[in-house]
Formats: structure tokens, sequence, C-alpha cells
């Protein structure tokens, strides 16, 4: 039979447009189908860049510019279900629905993950209630993808600044973009306190890469779209895919349903709506889902397709705590990138954490990266400063945007099986397809890790000068909850991860090691659904990484070797 393509990939974000990357350079013709609008790259040669997303805050952060909005898209919320159906509808974790995906408002920590994070179910003690499991593959193996992801991405960093970090074959390939004022500060605070902070390998062009001009450090990175296309999001490997003449890139293309041959074991395509609604099939010989931790669960349960036991299960995204100085002088925290340091020293073991844990009966404690930020942007610090005669004064002075800085941690999210994405039973979208809905609570280790670290990071934020500290959240904690009204119970966090875990055993994961659908197996998940534990890194460098590892294997093109024996179960 005749297929209209070798695969198509649903989604064109990071994982997407990696698997595209790699698919179309060793020779196959892709479809990609992608929900959201394209403001990225021109679809035709030379595919030049459009030039519509902009340091433009009302646009980006409160009209949905890159989409989706949540009235047409709405998705639905409990922590668990003696709550009912639902709690909460609207915006749960959304990430950017368009062409780049999330990628193009990430502000682009790529930190790998250290090699304990592969193995957390064999190297630590067992946590009641969380479902530890290791990774069917280890950090040694997926090494050099992880060279191959800081390559193709463009990672700017300084392979000797974080003590902890896993070791690597070679340097990144660039080198660091300049510090910003703010976090210098609190890093040197940090340092005196005996932590170990360090400039963050950052997907963001320092000196001219791949044809791509060096960050001019404007300061609207997370949450925004680079005007001048220096950000490592998907424009790169996209371009790259488009130039080979066999990606054909369909935005405003709504994928439905992965569609199974007559056996029940072989998909043959996806079934999508184009922009009207109308619906159309693409036939392939593979199907690829980048459709991030959110949709991929939901596609495949739309579906009945992948381990129903298991798919959707094990959500997990970091729980963000955030300590907050008040400076009596200026940061200038909205000048540069978003984050240029982070520390580790709370995903290590030391004796406090473990006295820690053992007080709140827990066998240990990892929490996650501290990133050294600030700065919100004027609209923002408007609407959440008080109103009335002092707003004026207030915004003059700029507590916010100008004299605040904001560490937050990534706290590690233990994998738990009634943490999961599931169809909303009522609530649909504009298209009628049922919601996706979220049941989420953290374990009990998130919190008292939180508890723990917050007054710890409070006490940097001092030692650098702030006159007044407070922390918070994500999800809030009870204490904190009782005291404000909160209107979304959702956590804030957009590192979703873990809905179609992989693993060894066909009963309890939905992947394999290759990150095939074990019971259909021309079905490859490219995106952080993979992922077994959460760890305490933001999780894109390493979704490239497998994804590279994934995809080159699909292709059968020769395995990249680690220049360490990996360890193959
Ligand atoms: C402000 C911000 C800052 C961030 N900073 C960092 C950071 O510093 N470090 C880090 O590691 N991570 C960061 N992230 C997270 C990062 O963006 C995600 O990890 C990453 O984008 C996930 O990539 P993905 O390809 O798996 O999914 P996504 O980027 O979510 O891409 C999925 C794409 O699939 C499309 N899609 C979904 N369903 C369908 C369907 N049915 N049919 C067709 N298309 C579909 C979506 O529209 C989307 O474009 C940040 C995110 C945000 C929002
Ligand atoms: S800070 Fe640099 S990478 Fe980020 S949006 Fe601005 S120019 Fe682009």
């Amino acid at each position: 039979m005749v297929m209209d393509c070798d695969a198509v990939i649903v989604g064109t974000g990071p994982a997407g447009a990696t698997v595209a990357e790699v698919l179309t350079t060793a020779g196959w013709s892709v479809v990609m189908l992608e929900k959201g609008r394209n403001h990225l790259l021109s679809l035709d040669a030379p595919f030049e860049p459009l030039g519509e997303v902009s340091n433009d805050e009302l646009k980006l952060l409160f009209r949905h510019f890159l989409g989706p909005d949540p009235w047409l898209e709405p998705r639905t919320f409990r922590h668990d279900e003696t709550e009912g159906d639902r709690i909460h509808v609207g915006d749960v974790n959304n990430l950017p629905s368009t062409i780049g995906g999330g990628g193009i408002h990430a502000d682009g920590k790529l930190p790998r993950f250290r090699e304990i994070d592969f193995r957390i179910a064999s190297e630590l003690a067992p946590v009641d209630g969380a479902e530890l499991v290791d990774w069917p593959l280890d950090y040694d193996e997926l090494e050099p993808y992880y060279a191959e992801a800081e390559r193709v991405v463009g990672v700017a960093g300084d392979a000797d600044a974080n003590p902890f970090a896993a070791w690597r074959s070679g340097p990144y390939p660039m080198p660091p973009g300049p510090d910003m004022f703010c976090a210098a500060l609190t890093s040197d605070a940090a340092t005196q306190l005996g932590y170990h902070p360090y400039r963050a390998p950052t997907g963001v062009n320092s000196v001219e890469y791949d044809g791509r001009p060096a960050c001019n450090n404007c300061g609207f990175c997370g949450y925004f779209g680079c005007p001048i296309d220096a950000k490592g999001d998907p424009v790169a490997p996209l371009r790259h895919a488009l130039r080979t003449g066999r990606c054909d890139i369909r935005p405003e293309s709504y994928a439905t349903e992965v569609l199974l041959d007559s056996s029940g074991r072989k998909a043959r395509g996806v079934r999508y709506l184009d922009a009207d609604g109308n619906a159309h099939e693409v036939s392939a010989r593979h199907v690829v889902l980048g459709a991030g931790a959110f949709e991929t669960p939901r596609l495949l349960q739309r579906s009945g397709v992948g381990n129903a036991d298991v798919v959707g299960r094990f959500l997990m995204y970091h729980f963000q705590t955030f300590a907050m100085g008040i400076f009596p002088f200026r940061l200038h925290a909205h000048r540069g990138r978003s984050v240029t340091h982070l520390m580790d020293d709370p995903i290590l073991p030391d004796p406090a954490a473990d006295t820690a844990a053992r007080e709140a009966g827990l066998p240990w404690m990892r929490g996650g990266i501290v990133e050294h930020g600030g700065a919100s942007h004027p609209i923002t610090e408007a609407i959440h400063l008080s109103p009335g005669e002092d707003h004026t004064r207030l915004m003059l002075g700029s507590p916010m945007r100008d004299r605040m800085a904001v560490f937050t941690m990534q706290g590690e999210d233990l994998p738990q099986a009634t943490n999961r994405v599931d169809l909303d039973p009522h609530v649909t979208d504009a298209w009628g397809l049922p919601a996706g809905r979220v049941t989420y609570s953290p374990h009990r280790h998130e919190i008292e890790c939180a508890r723990h670290w917050a007054p710890r990071l409070e006490a940097v934020m001092r030692e650098a000068g702030a006159t007044h500290t407070f922390w918070a959240t994500s999800p809030a904690l009870p204490e904190h909850a009782a005291r404000r009204r909160i209107t979304n119970p959702s956590p804030i966090s957009r590192h979703v991860m873990g809905t179609a875990r992989m693993g060894n055993d066909a009963r309890t994961s939905v992947c394999d090691r290759w990150q095939r659908l074990h019971d259909v197996d021309n079905v490859l998940v490219a995106d952080s659904s993979v992922f077994p534990t959460g760890a305490g890194y933001g999780p894109t460098l390493t979704i490239v990484a497998l994804a590279i590892r994934a995809a080159r294997a699909l292709a059968d093109l020769e395995p990249l070797r680690s220049q360490r024996q990996a360890r193959v179960p």
C-alpha cells in the first residue's frame, strides 16, 4: 500500500521537531501535524523567520497569542476523586500551542540529569506511596545524545562550572552569555553561605551560532518568543528538516485519533481536523507522538491505544518553591535572559536535609535546581500592586520588577499512580473532544522538602542584601492555601512528565526503552510522557537527547557510542 509519508509526527515542539530533523536527514519523508498556528518560520524556502513574536506583554501573556485559548481548549483539574469530577475548568499547565510548542516560550535553562536520576529505585530507599522505578537506560548510554542535543539546540555554558554535574565527553558548543547583575549578587551570597551556584547552561546563543545571531539580552525571554531567533527553540531543527525538502508542516491541524489497522497491533496513520473542522487522514509507516506529556496521553486515550492501565498515570511536575527577596536598591532583573545562574545543592544529600527527612518520616529528601532570577514585567506588576492612590508611587519604585530577586526551586516530584491525566466525562473542547483532566496531589516528600529549603533560600536573599523576604510554593502548601483565595488550584509548573512511562515490563509501562508502545510498535512517543521519574532538573534537554536516540534507532542509524561502557539491561 502506498503511504502518504514515512512518518507522521504529532506536535512541533522540541520533541517533534527533533525527530523531524533526524528522520528527514536520514532520507525519510515526514508530515508534521500541529494544532496551533504558525508564528515561527515561513514554510516556503528559504524558511525565514516570520517576525510575529515581539516583546509585547499583553499579546504574549494575556491574549494567548501563542495559544491555546483556555476557553476553546479547556482542561480540568481536581486534587483527588473525593472532590467529584473536577474543581477547576480552564488553564491547566498550558504550554504554547503553536509551531515550536513550548520551546518558543521557554527561556531554556538546559542542564543534564545526573547519573543517579536514571536509577533512583536501585540507589535510594523506597518511599511509601511513591512508585519509584529505574529508567530502562542509564546516563552513560544517554551521554553522547546529550552532547548531540547540546550541539543541535545550541547550548552556551561552562563545562567546569557545576561541581555536581555528571561526567561529560566535551565542552559546551558556546561559552556562557553575560551574567545578570541580580543573579551575580545572589550567587555571591549563596557562595558565602557554602552553596555552589554556577553559570547556567542555556539554550540561547552567546555568539552567532548555526546561522542565528547572538542574544541581545532583551529581557523578554521566559514566556516570550525570541524576536531575533537567538533562542535554541525548535526553529533550528524545523528549518533543517524543511530544507531537506522532505518535511511537510501542517499548522492548525488537530490530531484526533491514532488509526490502527485491522490487526489492532499496527498503526496506519493519524486522523486530524483542519482549521475549518474538516477531517483528514495521513497514512504513514510510523506514527510519532510529540504532543507533550499532557496531550499525548489524551490522544492515546481517545484512540484506545497503549497500555490502558498505565497511560495517563504517574503524572509529574516539578514542585516549585519560590523564595523572594525585596532589595533597597534596583536589581535590573528585567535586563538579560530570565535566569543566568543555577545551583544544585538541594538535590544532593546533606546532613540537615537528612535530619529533616528523618523527622518527617521520610527515608531521604531531594529538592531540585534553584534558579537565580527575578523580575516580572510592567503590566504584570501593575496588576499585582495594590490599586488606589499609592499605585503610581509603587510603580515608580517598582518593588516587583526592579527590586525583587526570586529563587525558584524545581523540586523533584515523586511518581504516584493516582496522579494522572484522563478524559473529563462531561467537559469538551471547541471541537467536541473530551477535555483532558488532571487529578493531582503532591507527595508528602515534595511538601517537606519545600518546608525545609524555603527558609534556607530566604537566608541567602538576606545575605545578598534583601530587606524583606517571603516564600510560596506551587501547588500551595495547606498552611498557605488557607490564607489566600486560589483561583486556579493546578500547579503552575510547565514541566509536565511521566504519563506514558517507559520500562522493560509491558505490564507496568507504556513504552519500551526505545520509546515505542509495547503493544503497537510502530508508534513512538517522543516527549516527556516517557520519563519514569522526573529528577530535579528542567526536562527539555533530556527530551531532545532521548528524541535523537529514539529517532536514530527508528531510522536504523548507527547508535551514538558512549565513551564509557553502557549498562544495557
Ligand atoms: C515560560 C516557560 C519556561 C520554560 N523554561 C524551561 C527551561 O528553562 N528548561 C526546561 O527544560 N524547560 C522549560 N520549559 C518547559 C519546556 O517548554 C517543555 O519541557 C517543552 O516545550 C516540552 O517539549 P515537547 O515537545 O514535549 O512539548 P510541547 O513543547 O508542549 O509541544 C507539543 C506541541 O504539540 C502540539 N499538539 C498537542 N496536541 C496536539 C494534537 N492533538 N494535534 C496536533 N498538535 C498537537 C501542541 O500545540 C504543541 O505545539 C518552560 C516552559 C515555559 C512555558
Ligand atoms: S533574551 Fe536573548 S534569547 Fe531571550 S528573547 Fe531576548 S534576545 Fe532572544
